[in-house]
């Protein structure tokens, strides 16, 4: 079944223990998309601006990522992020945002696109969350995601989106910042009576925890030794999540902890290098080869 992205694309500048790289293609939509569309076919609607290059494009068209909603702002730069990383990888400190696009655009979902079964609202603002999700028939399956701009920012938008939404993606950091829950089980506890019925906290390196049906599930991290950037890796274990729902085209107890596994390994390949450059060779072959070793690595 198809899957369909709203969220962010952006000229990312990123500075990490290993290095720095500047105005690469990042944005949310960008890795969600990204690690998907290894497992399913991917739209995406987001909007770039005039300074966009047509070699991203490009890129995103071969990889086979639906682009009929993407648009081009003629008068506007794309969505700018710029954040670091100190030792501990697993707080990202964000050191510049520039809106641009993102500032006035009222999402558009094309004609064709709003029967879309599986969508994922990755991070843009609540209120152009909610305009996407709006234009979209009756989906299966919607799941969201926010960051601490937004929590800080329009918090009504946010919870209107959390009732309105299946589930929410998070990490630890965000999940406390929302709920004011320090201790995880509670902050999914609380997501739940925000209208969230699956609640997935990713903390890092220390893998990620599902919470859904009155159950939890919890699972390590892919172990990688060099982590180079871990820009994306939340939207890419949400693509890899979404990516494999959509493929077995069920949201069973069962199938949302197998996803948990596959969103686990697409975050592992990302973090691997800057940008998309470890997962530009992200193949479904490479990909079942990590997850079959990940299930190895897990059994007793
Ligand atoms: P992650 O590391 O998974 O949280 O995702 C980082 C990506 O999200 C970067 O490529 C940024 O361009 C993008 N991003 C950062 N802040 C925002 C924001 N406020 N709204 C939308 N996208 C953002």
């Amino acid at each position: 079944m198809s899957l369909l992205v709203f969220g962010s694309v952006a000229f990312d500048d990123v500075r990490t223990p290993s290095g720095s790289r500047e105005r690469v293609l990042g944005g949310s939509a960008t890795y969600f998309a990204w690690s998907s569309a290894t497992l399913v076919a991917t739209d995406l609607v987001a909007i770039v601006g005039r300074d966009f290059p047509d070699g991203f494009l490009r890129e995103l068209r071969d990889r086979g990522i639906g682009l009929s909603g993407l648009v081009r702002a003629a008068a506007q730069d794309t969505f700018y992020w710029k954040g670091s990383y100190g030792e501990d990888l697993n707080v990202a400190r964000t050191d510049a945002v520039h809106l641009n696009v993102l500032a006035t655009w009222k999402p558009q979902v094309p004609a064709e696109l709003r029967a879309a079964p599986f969508v994922f609202l990755a991070n843009d603002s609540p209120q152009n969350q909610l305009h996407a999700l709006d234009q979209i028939a009756r989906p299966r399956l919607v799941l969201c995601d926010t960051r601490d701009l937004w929590i800080q920012q329009d918090r009504p938008g946010l919870q209107e989106v959390l009732r309105r939404t299946d589930g929410v993606a998070l990490n630890d950091a965000e999940a406390r910042q929302l709920t004011g829950e320090r201790n995880l089980l509670r902050a999914a506890r609380r997501l739940h009576e925000l209208g969230s019925r699956i609640a997935i906290i990713k903390k890092g390196e220390h893998g990620a925890f599902l919470s859904a049906e009155g159950r939890g599930y919890a699972l390590p991290a892919y172990p990688i030794e060099d982590v180079v950037d871990p820009t994306g890796a939340g939207d890419s274990f949400a693509g890899g999540f979404m990516g494999h729902l959509a493929l077995v085209g069920s949201t069973s107890w069962f199938q949302l902890k197998q996803a948990m596994l596959a969103g686990t390994i697409t975050a592992s390949f990302c973090v691997e290098d800057f940008s998309l450059g470890r997962m530009k060779m992200l193949t479904r072959d490479a990909f079942d080869a990590r997850y079959d070793e990940f299930r190895a690595y897990l059994s007793p």
